[in-house]
């Protein structure tokens, strides 16, 4: 947020986003709640996906973090010190964060909630793992607080997601989607750039869709090989490659241009702990990223939404054909 206050960015940043909701410094404090995911326990598969490495992108791994309340806590205290945070959004990031009863869920929530200078919850999980008495759960603490439902999709072509052993539909997301929408939820979609085997089209074609489905957040990232995964046999082995700093920085350009101007784009680059890392290793900050991003807009004469017509009008194709 700090960093995109820095500069003036051709896209709707979070930190903007946040600024005009809040009238008071406004931080996003991530957490590990202690779910598991349903991909990893045999509900619906074992192992992960292929990528998974909640070490590598959770700030809070779970190796190093204390009860819920040291998290947020410490949270609170990293961002009032150093970046004269005010209040805060708590973010279930760890894992699949809807995985459990509603009781539980709520109990959780409420003991968040009760915190004082907390503002908002910001709920990750699966698009198969929100039925809807979580939705209607969440639904209701939207009404008295701000809730953002973080869907992850990652690549909306059923190829790619059998590849990655997601073991859920684009079908699935989209209608975990609508039932959040029809609860008046606001969705935010997560989706890796530089999958493996996607063509260019293909990354085109998810931000299209995504376009289309109306969710109203984005968090982008590329593709990163992140030790004691499966991805990092698969790239040791030669099946994967990662993409170039330029070449990512060009497909975010592409992926913006195509998302509406209304989105609310709350990542740009993977939050990567470096010792985790195999591949790739750029050399650059998370605001270099972004700089580099800014200056390809600028070099395009275009931001974020320019090219969401053209894309739309080029793609009349029925809602019901993508969710295959
Ligand atoms: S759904 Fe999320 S937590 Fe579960 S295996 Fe995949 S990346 Fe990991």
């Amino acid at each position: 947020m700090v960093a995109e206050a820095l500069v003036k960015v051709p896209f709707y940043s979070g930190g903007r986003y946040l600024r005009e909701q809040f009238p008071f410094r406004v931080f996003k404090i991530a957490i590990d709640a202690g779910f598991t995911c349903p991909n990893r326990d045999g509900r619906v598969g074992y192992g992960g996906c292929t990528y998974c490495s909640n070490t590598s992108f959770s700030p809070n791994s779970r190796d190093d973090h204390g009860t819920l309340l040291q998290q947020i806590g410490d949270g609170m205290q990293f961002y009032r010190e150093r970046l004269q945070g005010e209040k805060f959004i708590v973010y279930f990031q760890a894992y699949t964060n809807t995985y459990g009863s509603v009781e539980r869920l709520r109990e959780l929530y409420d003991g968040v909630m009760g915190f004082p200078d907390v503002v908002g919850l910001s709920i990750g999980t699966r698009p198969d793992c929100v039925p809807d008495p979580v939705l209607d759960l969440l639904a209701e603490y939207a009404k008295r607080t701000h809730v953002w439902l973080e869907l992850g999709l990652e690549s909306s072509h059923a190829p790619t997601l059998r590849r990655l052993n997601r073991r859920h539909t684009y079908a699935q997301f989209v209608d975990a989607v609508q039932r959040a929408q029809d609860r008046a939820l606001t969705v935010c979609a997560h989706v890796i750039l530089g999958l493996p085997m996607e063509s260019h089209a293909m990354m085109l074609q998810t931000a299209n869709r995504l376009a289309r489905l109306n969710t109203k957040g984005l968090k982008l990232h590329h593709l990163y090989v992140a030790k004691g995964t499966r991805l990092e046999r698969q790239y040791s082995q030669g099946n994967v490659r990662v993409l170039t700093l330029r070449e990512y920085v060009g497909l975010a350009c592409d992926f913006l241009e195509r998302t509406p101007p209304d989105v609310v784009v709350q990542r740009l680059t993977g939050e990567v702990a470096e010792p985790h890392v195999v591949a790739p290793h750029w050399g650059v900050t998370k605001l270099q990223v972004l700089h580099l991003i800014c200056e390809e807009f600028r070099r395009r004469g275009t931001r974020q939404g320019s090219r969401v017509e053209e894309a739309n009008s080029r793609q009349q194709s029925a809602f019901s054909r993508d969710a295959q």
